[in-house]
């Protein structure tokens, strides 16, 4: 252990459990600021790795400091990621478990670098062969292609995954990586079609138009010039300082030759993107009430080539909706707003599928091939968007802070499960811990018949009036009586000034957000299934889609359980990350932020459950090896049993019956400042 115990004055202590008031959230920032100050951005939770975003490289990530962390226990070297990675891989190596790490924290906080970094230690660390060096580079290149496609500037972060990211790293019996796979999670779809002031598209279209060869820019039919595109102005924001599009366009093409697509695959890709472009300028005219049609040929014309489609059929789709009159499909004209509409939605469905497409192609190069799936062994990263409170909440941010409430309720369970079984492997009582359970509000979101999502299906699939505000009384009347939803309607038939009509509002496990059914919830209901990018003007005849298709809000439900299926069946690491300011600057530690964060991560709440019973364990020869020489007896080597040794020696310092328990393997001391006095001694003598 470095002597950062000692220096806790200046460093703060390495191990928030080691806070003197562990329930004093001032405390608690106040150690976040001094490690941060020093550029200690690591710091533990008992084993919950917090992190801080530094915002500038730090000489932290060299091959000497993997080396550092490698095999070497998590408490003997200062809070790394890679002590993280390291001690998942072990135990994943020794206990045969399949184990998962689950970073979160919000837009910006360093999660993907986080995973980055991780991956990153498994490639150097983790013994090769020739076909596992192919795994590794695939394993590595995947990033920059899914940033490509599915990372954006915003103004939190500028190269934000705008997904949520579960990949598995399979590993053979002699512990090298031989495979992988990748879930991917709510793409952020409305972003194709519109930006927010400051903020862009999705990476790859600039990309594209920067970097592009100037035949394939003509073969696509694009100008080289970004200002050209609708779907590309409307957050005024064509070029980010920090982005090198032209540079990022070369390692993306690259990136995609490693992972195995042919030219051909690669062509297809980039028609698709083009038709995005192409779609996002295709104009309309028309009266107002009156029936729009297309203006802008020449669109139509690459349209029409880049899909493979009929030019004729493709107009159609454009400025028509097929309704079901009398068991008849008839084609119903647009109006001008309804058939732009209608074109965002094909531009976003086209997105959506193609990024869908990517994942599965990169899924079929990660492939684990060579031996049979039950040798391997599975570590599982999870790069999930953090709780998001926004002005305005749509339907985006309410599938993304369910998923928070489910990861939050998988955490509760996971840690006190794994306190408890520890205790119990002990042979120590267990404490039981009070803590708030968040069931409550995952079933108010997911139960049967009576949950928000079943309603809002129920009103997507009921024929006739189905509307935002029939879909938010069906709320009110189903679940108006919850502890955690409110309306602007008060029980006593007042309204609450404070809300709107057009909104609900949760009270999450981290705090309250409302969310706007306008127009936005709804969008929840759209089905499309399509499976190639190049069938989505042509979906199959088999699959009818009033038949089959789950909708989103639903699929998304269904998706979350599986993904917790997968997590309950693994070791879990957690990673907590906070971003020390908006400014995207170092140094700046802006503490209303940052409180915020310690708040919507759960921090004090997973600090006062590692901190019910014992602040502090070490295992018995790590104790008795750092402390012997403190005790005549113990010193220079102990010969009787571990148990023994250490129970002679804090006897010897004059440790009291109540400050420590002794288990069968470990030492586990109530107070920090039993420990602290322990080191101090160490320290003058
Ligand atoms: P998130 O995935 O949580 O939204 P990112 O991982 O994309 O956030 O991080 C945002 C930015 O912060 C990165 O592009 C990088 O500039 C910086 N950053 C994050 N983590 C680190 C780190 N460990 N060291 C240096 N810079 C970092
Ligand atoms: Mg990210």
């Amino acid at each position: 252990m470095e002597s950062a115990l000692t220096a806790r004055d200046r460093v703060g202590v390495q191990d928030f459990v080691l806070l003197e008031n562990h329930t004093s959230e001032v405390a608690f920032i106040e150690n976040l600021r001094k490690r941060f100050k020093e550029n200690l951005i690591y710091t533990y939770i008992g084993s919950v790795l917090v992190s801080m975003n530094p915002y500038k490289e730090l000489e932290i990530y060299t091959k000497q400091h993997m080396e550092r962390y490698r095999g070497v226990n998590f408490y003997e070297v200062s809070p790394h990621i890679y002590a993280v990675a390291d001690n998942a891989y072990r135990s994943m190596r020794t206990e045969r478990r399949d184990q998962c790490i689950l970073i979160s924290g919000e837009s910006g906080a360093g999660k993907t670098e986080a995973s980055k970094k991780v991956l990153q230690y498994y490639a150097v660390t983790c013994p090769a062969s020739e076909h596992v060096q192919t795994v590794k580079d695939r394993l590595l290149q995947s990033n920059p292609v899914l940033e490509a496609f599915g990372n954006a500037k915003t103004l939190r972060n500028d190269n934000s995954s705008r997904f949520g990211k579960y990949m598995d790293i399979q590993f053979d019996f002699k512990g090298a990586p031989v495979g992988g796979h990748i879930i991917n999670y709510l793409l952020e779809k409305s972003r194709v079609v519109h930006q927010s002031h400051g903020e862009r598209n999705f990476h790859i279209f600039y990309q594209l138009i920067e970097g592009g060869e100037d035949d394939l820019l003509r073969r696509l039919g694009l100008e080289k010039n970004a200002q050209q595109y609708q779907y590309l102005v409307k957050g005024n924001c064509p070029k980010v300082s920090s982005i090198n599009d032209r540079n990022d366009w070369k390692i993306m093409r690259k990136a995609l030759s490693i992972i195995g697509f042919t030219d051909d695959e690669v062509e297809e890709l980039l028609n698709i993107i083009a038709s995005v472009l192409h779609l996002g300028n295709v104009q309309y005219g028309g009266e107002d009430s009156g029936s729009a049609y297309i203006t802008t040929e020449t669109q139509i014309k690459y349209l029409a080539r880049l899909l493979g489609v009929d030019g004729t059929v493709l107009k159609e789709a454009l400025t028509h909706k097929k309704i079901i009159a009398k068991g008849e499909e008839l084609m119903s004209p647009l109006n001008q707003e309804q058939a732009a509409s209608a074109r965002d939605a094909l531009s976003k469905a086209i997105y959506g599928r193609t990024f869908t497409w990517l994942v599965n192609k990169i899924n079929d190069s990660l492939a684990f091939k060579v031996w049979t799936h039950s040798n391997a062994s599975v570590i599982g990263l999870l790069d999930i968007y953090g709780f998001e409170v926004f002005q305005n909440n749509s339907f985006e941010q309410f599938c993304i802070n369910y998923c928070n409430e489910k990861l939050q309720q998988l955490f509760i369970e996971l840690t006190l499960k794994s306190e408890q079984e520890e205790y119990e492997a002990e042979g120590i009582t267990w404490e039981p811990v009070q803590y708030f359970n968040n069931k409550i509000i995952c079933d108010l979101v997911e139960e049967k018949f009576k949950g928000i999502i079943s309603i809002l299906d129920e009103e997507c699939l009921r024929p006739g009036d189905a509307s935002d505000i029939t879909f938010l009384e069906k709320l009110e009347d189903t679940v108006g009586g919850h502890a955690h939803f409110l309306t602007h309607k008060l029980a006593d038939g007042k309204t609450r000034k404070v809300m709107g009509r057009e909104e609900f509002r949760l009270i999450h496990y981290a705090g309250e957000v409302n969310y706007n059914v306008n127009g936005q919830l709804l969008n929840g209901g759209q089905r499309l299934k399509i499976k190639k990018p190049k069938e989505i003007l042509n979906p199959p005849q088999s699959q009818c889609p009033l038949c089959t298709a789950p909708l989103t809000a639903t699929q998304f439900k269904n998706s979350l359980a599986k993904l917790m299926e997968i997590l309950m069946s693994k070791e879990p690491s957690y990673v907590r990350c906070i971003k020390p300011n908006d400014a995207k600057q170092a140094g700046r530690f802006d503490e209303v932020l940052i409180r915020h964060q310690v708040k919507y991560l759960g921090l004090m709440e997973n600090l006062r459950v590692r901190r019910a019973g014992f602040a502090y364990r070490r295992r018995y020869e790590t104790f008795l090896q750092r402390y012997k020489s403190l005790c005549p007896d113990t010193w220079p080597n102990w010969d009787g049993r571990l148990v023994d040794g250490v129970s002679t020696l804090v006897k010897y310092l004059g440790y009291k019956p109540e400050e420590y328990k002794l288990g069968r393997t470990k030492i586990f001391i109530r107070f920090p400042k039993t420990l602290f006095a322990t080191e101090d001694a160490l320290e003058v003598r």
